[in-house]
């Protein structure tokens, strides 16, 4: 048998078999079923989504030897000339190639005449903006009164850019980009049923590569076969592509977590040796760490995981969310600013330095004194080394200032004033240090310490947030403390609002000193001039 293209081999015969049209399918099909056939469709939508497959479907549905229906035989002599392409009721013209008048109403000449063969007269136009003017003039005619055998089918990628009249004469169905799980489905499948050996791996790279295009996927996938001699492989299809292999960004993020620059300079190097696509990676780590914040938010995420899911389980565990959100963030500005740097390789490494030079002390202090990794032989970086000394340093001064424990206890639990210092001296960071200080004193006992916390500020108290502040707690106080936060609408002192007290009473006092001050007296009397409202900041 002769060699077929796989994007036509597989191009879908029926409604059932296309794929991630589902809202299109469903509209025709009714249509079809309840004999309500408006006399023209627009299909539009990028490339190789399936506009002319499903136009083609359409009218295999409305020429079925069978009788109209939404499920076509596909084996009377209507349907094989359909799918072969040489039923002669199915006039198929590019207006890409036809854009003259004259091409069109030669095409319009046989309009009136009833279907050869078929029940219906059906025209397909494929990118129907193409057609000029005057040939949309023609068309228009016959597009307001055609005649009942006749139906029209337009497809196009832009329909920008037919005229309003046109639109307003047809039935518009906008068919959707596919998403990168229904091509790599659909790539599976096709593969087994093939009989092709693949790499799940491989198939999602092909599958973003197509960027939403079922044709274009089918088109790579026939490419990588040949490439890879019939065994699709993750490596075969980042070669073939261009784009980094999987195994890197592993590599990459592994050395990510286990804070090892050195690992990330040698990766880098590699990479930069085989001409990789630096964009791609930054797109990849991007994603990679988009799943982890999903996985650390909605822990049954990572069973729908379909690919790297090893990785993404592994560095839920070893980042904490303020990690992944600041590498997020580190890793969307490194991809933007990637042309401003002189390498892509520098752009790559300086992204990657940055999140581990910037990677909360916090994180950094659980993960080296609670949990060190046991297998984690690799020689640690100056950059752990410093951050290490620092947390000595700091935590060893908190220990030197820590007040004698029972009577601070009981000091806190009759004044209230006493909190706001001791927020301070907590050494807290970011989410807990902003719940701490929006709390106020409730109840303390031996065992608990209840805190009240505004209802508008219920978002902070994450359940994080809450544990570091308990820990804290328990470290100053040296016992077994249970931290309680009570939400209520009642407005109470904290330490946030007493903040904000003095810088008001600072800023008052500023603008005050402002009105009385001589040369101001002296503009506004003979100038007229008046002070703009926010505009004085205290000293
Ligand atoms: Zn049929």
């Amino acid at each position: 048998m002769s060699y077929q293209a796989l994007a036509r081999k597989w191009r879908p015969k029926n409604f059932t078999e296309v794929v991630g049209q589902g809202h299109v399918v469903k509209a025709l099909a009714n249509a079809l079923d309840q004999e309500r056939i408006h006399h023209a469709y627009l299909f539009t939508g990028t490339r190789g989504v399936g506009k002319t497959t499903l136009a083609r479907i359409f009218a295999k549905c409305l020429n079925c030897e069978q009788g109209m229906t939404s499920s076509p035989c596909g084996t009377c002599g209507s349907c094989e000339e359909i799918d072969a392409g040489r039923f002669i009721d199915l006039i198929e013209v590019d207006a890409a190639s036809r854009t003259k008048v004259e091409d069109t109403r030669e095409l319009l000449d046989n309009v009136q005449y009833s279907p050869t063969r078929g029940n219906f007269k059906v025209y397909l136009i494929d990118e129907v903006h193409m057609l000029s003017g005057h040939s949309f003039n023609a068309l228009l005619k016959t597009l307001e009164e055609p005649p009942p055998h006749v139906k029209f089918l337009l497809a196009t990628t832009d329909s920008q850019k037919l005229p309003i009249t046109v639109l307003s004469r047809c039935l518009q169905f906008n068919l959707k980009r596919l998403s990168n799980d229904a091509i790599t489905t659909q790539l599976k499948k096709l593969l087994q049923a093939e009989e092709i050996s693949f790499e799940k791996n491989a198939l999602h790279a092909l599958a973003r590569s197509a960027d939403g295009s079922m044709r274009d996927s089918l088109s790579l996938l026939d490419q990588a076969i040949a490439y890879s001699d019939g065994n699709v492989t993750d490596i075969a299809i980042h070669e073939m592509l261009g784009t980094v292999p999987r195994e890197f960004l592993h590599k990459l993020m592994q050395a990510l977590a286990n804070s090892d620059s050195a690992a990330i300079m040698q990766a880098t190097q590699e990479l930069a040796q085989l001409s990789a696509d630096f964009n791609g990676l930054f797109v990849d780590i991007i994603e990679v760490l988009h799943q982890v914040a999903l996985s650390q938010a909605v822990p049954s995420m990572l069973e729908t995981l379909e690919f790297d899911a090893a990785l993404v389980k592994e560095l839920t565990g070893s980042f904490s969310p303020e990690d992944v959100q600041l590498y997020y963030q580190i890793a969307l500005i490194g991809k933007r600013d990637l042309y401003l740097s002189t390498t892509p390789q520098s752009a790559l490494e300086m992204t990657l330095l940055r999140m581990l030079t910037f990677r909360p002390t916090e994180s950094t202090k659980i993960k080296i004194d609670v949990a060190p990794s046991p297998g984690n032989t690799l020689k640690k970086t100056d950059t752990t080394q410093k951050t290490e000394k620092k947390i000595k340093e700091s935590s060893e001064s908190n220990k030197a200032g820590k007040p004698n424990k029972n009577a601070s206890l009981k000091d806190l639990s009759e004044n209230n004033e006493e909190w706001p210092k001791l927020v301070e001296k907590l050494g807290l960071q970011a989410v807990s240090y902003s719940l701490a200080s929006n709390c106020s004193i409730e109840s303390i006992t031996d065992e608990t310490i209840t805190l009240h916390l505004a209802y508008k500020h219920e978002g902070i108290a994450t359940k994080g947030a809450q544990q570091r502040l308990e820990k804290a707690l328990q470290e100053y106080f040296g016992n077994e403390l249970k931290l309680i936060i009570e939400i209520s609408s009642n407005q109470l002192e904290t330490p946030a609002k007493k903040k904000d007290r003095a810088r008001e009473k600072i800023q008052s006092q500023a603008e005050k000193t402002a009105e009385s001050d001589e040369a101001v007296k002296a503009l506004k009397s003979q100038f007229g001039a008046e002070i703009i409202e926010g505009s004085v900041k205290p000293l």
